[in-house]
């Protein structure tokens, strides 16, 4: 349930609500807006019989959250959550476009990805270090080199650096290196990885899973989130449906809801969204008119050449003119592409 204070409310109040909740077995999460403070309180409502918390002062409304969900959902916080990775801001009035190649192959290759990504106006890189591959025999990633390699590119361009983190025992070593940690589709209810990369207090994207629900999607997003870390950001990477031409169905439905059930901001992933490089560019235009907060782009200088998902690859040609197209379609949406990284300061680890 949300219990929304009266403005104005005595910081003693707050305290003396907080005090109720606890003594009652309530975890509690508090939200200080501009005009009201609201806390989020998760356990057994019947709980609560002696003193009912409407009757306490500087107490305004007592909600109950419906939704299985709770620290998520809009109810809890009305206001969009904007997240800020190194003067970036992911939920906010700027559409952001993070772009690279879908594993970090060598040094070079990075290199000259994120120069070229940084080019065509990408906020943020990707590169995958640790690999979750459909087979054991498959490239499985640079680990710990790839994570180094990145954190040069990092350097040299000033981009700010998104890669997956599969298993709990590396959560350490990627938050070391990461910007944002990536949760890949196949680990969305991995729920102790999920805890402990709230833990790290750094941004994750989590992907939506390839069989998930929403709602599956938005209590793994919960598991996050009731650790204590605010900053999520909802990936839509396309879910297993009866088709087969693509390799996945991208479900851009799903923007509009997440943006209704919840507060969170939500950006596609059209590469892993449909497996075809074709649809790359048709899809990522689709989902920032859906009102997607970004896009994230599998970009390969050399897709013929990529150990991982080249078909998918757009070349940094084609992610630029898309970038350029992108452009009128965020401001058809009143939106506009956010401006390129240019300080290398502004970013940290
Ligand atoms: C990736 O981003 O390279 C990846 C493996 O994505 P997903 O988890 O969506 O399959
Ligand atoms: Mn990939």
């Amino acid at each position: 349930m949300i219990v929304v204070l009266q403005k104005g409310a005595k910081e003693e109040d707050l305290t003396n609500v907080l005090k109720h909740l606890k003594m009652h077995g309530f975890a509690t999460h508090i939200v200080r807006g501009t005009e009201k403070t609201i806390v989020g309180a998760v356990g057994d409502k019947s709980r609560l019989v002696n003193i009912p918390l409407e009757a306490m002062s500087g107490v305004e409304s007592v909600i109950p959250i419906l939704a299985p969900y709770k620290l998520a959902s809009r109810e809890f916080k009305p206001e969009d959550t904007v997240i800020n990775v190194g003067g970036i801001a992911i939920g906010g009035k700027d559409v952001v476009i993070m772009a690279g190649p879908c594993s970090v192959e060598s040094k070079e290759q990075i290199m000259e990805t994120a120069i070229l990504v940084k080019e065509a106006g990408a906020n943020i890189l990707r590169g995958g270090a640790f690999k979750p591959r459909s087979s054991p025999y498959s490239f499985q990633g640079l680990k710990e080199k790839g994570l180094e390699y990145l954190a040069l590119a990092r350097e040299k361009t000033g981009l700010p650096i998104i890669t997956e983190v599969m298993e709990s025992e590396n959560v350490g070593i990627v938050a070391d290196y990461a910007d944002i940690l990536q949760i890949g589709a196949r680990n969305m209810q991995n729920f102790t990885l999920l805890r402990k990369a709230a833990a790290t207090g750094k941004p994750i994207l989590l992907k939506r899973g390839p069989s998930a629900t929403i709602e599956e999607w938005i209590l793994a997003a919960e598991y996050i989130l009731v650790e204590g870390n605010q900053q999520v950001i909802m990936c839509e990477r396309g879910i297993r449906t009866f088709e087969t031409y693509t390799r996945n169905t991208l479900d851009l439905s799903s923007i509009p809801v997440i943006k209704h059930l919840t507060h969170l901001p939500i950006i596609v992933d059209p590469s892993h969204g449909t497996g075809k490089w074709r649809c790359v560019t048709p899809m990522s235009k689709a989902a920032v008119a859906c009102g997607a907060d970004g896009v994230i782009i599998e970009v390969h200088p050399r897709p013929s050449e990529a150990l991982s998902d080249g078909s998918q690859s757009l070349t940094p040609e084609k992610f630029n003119k898309l970038v350029n197209e992108l452009e009128a379609v965020a401001q058809a949406t009143g939106k506009a592409l956010s401006t390129p990284v240019t300080d290398n300061s502004k970013v940290g680890v």
